[in-house]
């Protein structure tokens, strides 16, 4: 494994500072482009770095699969009413279908959906970002894992957007609690800082049936272990998930940090990280070391 990472590495090295970096927020602008890195962790419990894998990034929205995963835990199937599990085919941000579809947002991965299950986490736990700091800490075996206060702050001063969504989600009576407790704590789950080893290990469960090895726990049922992989693969990665499963064909999630993570059902979980990202929002070189890895190892699940 070791080997071919490496030449996976130096054949996508090249791609690395194409693109260009997430600047919505001036937080995240102003991160050095020019980091790339990898680590693959096996269900047996070992692990393979190469490059940056353990400087912690700005994981944004991956943080929707552990969002989605501690909802999951305490509603089951019945937070389905709240959220769909369609993909999108639009832009992450998008509000249009929201008005359509009376407010029930198109899957738990799009922002509108997120900030939905967001709001159901906001009912169960009296503090419910550091519910997720804790859950991200456990599944990685890492209690040093921060929240980045200056980019949750930065994304709240820039709120329009999502607080519109959860405006017009609230009047359609699909909301319980106050807007802006619930987007303080949707932000500070984007804010979450881990590195690709991090998250490596922390998805580890979806690959191994819901269990998480590190801390001997499992997190969900194999089903919906199951359930989340196939949300991943249909809706993971914004509005370019068809063209991921045919190239790459693993469920997977990525974030404007520059994070993708991809899961070898029942063999690897995988994190790859490089912050420039192509124009749908995707990490350009993270993509293009999937892609490499994947076809390298004849890992597609089709
Ligand atoms: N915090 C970001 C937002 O809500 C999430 C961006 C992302 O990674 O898709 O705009």
């Amino acid at each position: 494994m070791n080997t071919v990472l490496k030449r996976i590495y130096d054949k996508v090295l090249p791609l690395v500072g194409e693109g260009k970096v997430a600047d919505y927020i001036p937080a995240l602008a102003s991160v050095n482009p020019n980091q790339f890195g990898i680590a693959i962790y096996s269900n047996q419990g070992e692990s393979y770095t190469i490059g940056d894998a353990n400087t912690p990034f700005s994981i944004q929205s991956i943080s929707k699969v552990f969002n989605l995963t501690l909802a999951m835990k305490h509603y089951g199937d019945d937070m389905w009413q709240r959220v769909g599990r369609e993909p999108s085919g639009l832009p992450f941000n998008s509000l249009v279908q929201l008005e359509y579809e009376s407010g029930v947002p198109r899957n738990p991965f799009i922002n509108a959906g997120a900030i939905v299950v967001s709001d159901m986490n906001q009912t169960r736990f009296a503090t419910p970002h550091y519910a997720m700091r804790e859950f991200v800490r456990r599944l990685s075996g890492n209690p040093d894992i921060k929240t980045d206060k200056v980019v949750a702050d930065s994304e709240y001063q820039h709120r329009s957007r999502n607080a519109a969504m959860a405006y017009l989600m609230k009047s359609f009576n699909n909301f319980e609690n106050e807007v802006e407790d619930v987007l303080h704590s949707y932000f500070s789950n984007c804010a979450l800082q881990m590195s690709c080893m991090d998250l490596a290990k922390a998805f580890g469960f979806l690959a191994n049936k819901g269990y998480c090895m590190i801390n001997n726990e499992q997190v969900v049922s194999e089903q919906q272990a199951r359930q989340i992989n196939a949300l991943m693969a249909t809706s993971g990665l914004y509005d370019e998930a068809g063209t991921f499963a045919y190239t790459v064909g693993l469920p997977g999630k990525s974030g404007v940090g520059g994070g993708i993570v991809a899961i070898v059902p029942n063999q690897f979980s995988i994190c790859v990280w490089s912050p420039c990202l192509n124009k749908v929002g995707n990490s350009l070189a993270g993509v293009a070391a999937l892609e490499a890895l994947s076809s390298e190892i004849g890992w597609s699940v089709f």
